[in-house]
């Protein structure tokens, strides 16, 4: 909790760009100046507080930028950020310009800088979870997740065109590092014949009895999605695996890539950043600091950012179970 009154607040987009942290700086500017504060916006991230890249913003500034993908803040990774002397200069730019309060929008690793330099200088910030990956604790969804499952399977419709015409076996790449939320969704989503997830290995053979399994009820296309860091390898790696098995047949590897951090965000993403825009501002008015915003069960959440970021969620038991059904 912090005692000092806030007047005047810096927001922020950092790490990993996501769809929707346009809707979320918007309502952030928009709310300060509904409670009379003032809002600086830092470009780049964390580079750009080091930078002193700080510029006043008004409402008439974030107009028509709601339903843009990426952000206009942009975004950066700082290696001088990591370090107590990078930290400092960030420090004094923002004391400089009499910020005495942060917005940081971003995933696991901006929030974690955001709690150290809390801790060691004490302006209170409040941490917006925009990541694609969905990986932080604290929220039922972050912003541009939602965004990015649609990308990822509107995409896989239409491989599977190609795929059915064909006949060939097609293995799909998405993002998602650590966590398999973007593949598990658009597993169910786009009918998958498997989903490869970080977070379990799938011996190879499962994934073979399945593909024959699957042949042999004549289905007409199949399609494997894998997560980026599945503990088993990327969609390259296991295709070339499957392969020795089934030499007989036709593989093709897409890899989704950026393109799944992009574009405007859908419904889902502009509210939830919304919503969680305005929450922050007013945490930061009411005393809160340290914590992440997010909704969980349709209802605002303060959780500490220590535990949003090192508390693992973990892909729902029953969706993956659903996956798995749907799969036969
Ligand atoms: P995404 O999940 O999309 O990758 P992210 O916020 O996790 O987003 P990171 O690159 O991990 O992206 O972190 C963004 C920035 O936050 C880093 O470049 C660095 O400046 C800062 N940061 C991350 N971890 C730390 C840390 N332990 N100490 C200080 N700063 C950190």
């Amino acid at each position: 909790m912090s005692n000092n009154p806030i007047t005047r607040i810096g927001v922020f987009t950092s790490g990993g760009d996501a769809p929707g942290m346009n809707a979320a700086i918007r309502a952030v500017v928009r709310s300060a100046k509904y409670y009379n504060l003032e809002v600086y916006g830092i470009y780049r991230g964390y580079e750009g507080m080091i930078q002193n890249d700080i510029k006043k913003l008004e409402n008439i500034n974030v107009g028509y930028i709601l339903e843009r993908g990426g952000t206009f803040l942009k975004s950066a990774r700082s290696a001088e950020f990591r370090t107590p002397e990078g930290r400092k200069k960030a420090y004094d730019n923002l004391t400089a310009h009499n910020i005495n309060a942060l917005v940081v929008i971003g995933g696991d690793g901006s929030l974690t800088g955001a709690h150290l330099f809390y801790k060691e200088f004490g302006i209170p910030s409040i941490g917006i979870p925009g990541t694609i990956d969905n990986d932080l604790s604290g929220t039922d969804s972050t912003i541009g997740y939602d965004t990015a499952c649609n990308t990822a399977i509107q995409a896989i419709d239409k491989i599977r065109d190609t795929a059915v015409s064909h006949d060939r076996l097609f293995f799909v790449e998405v993002m998602g590092r650590d966590a398999g939320f973007i593949a598990v969704n658009a597993g169910i989503g786009s009918g998958a014949a498997a989903t490869l997830i970080p977070e379990r290995k799938m011996p190879i053979e499962t994934l073979i009895e399945r593909l024959k399994s699957r042949a042999k009820a004549k289905k007409q296309s199949n399609i494997v999605i894998v997560a980026e860091g599945g503990k088993s390898g990327g969609a390259l790696e296991i295709s070339q695996k499957v392969k020795k098995f089934l030499p007989n047949y036709d593989i093709r590897v897409t890899i989704l890539g950026h393109l799944q951090r992009g574009g405007s965000p859908t419904s889902f993403d502009r509210t939830l950043a919304s919503k969680l825009g305005v929450a922050a501002v007013e945490g930061l008015i009411n005393g809160k600091a340290d914590v992440m915003v997010g909704v969980i069960n349709n209802k605002i959440v303060y959780t500490p950012i220590k535990k949003a970021i090192v508390d693992d969620k973990e892909v729902d038991e029953d969706d993956f179970r659903i996956a798995k059904i749907l799969s036969q």
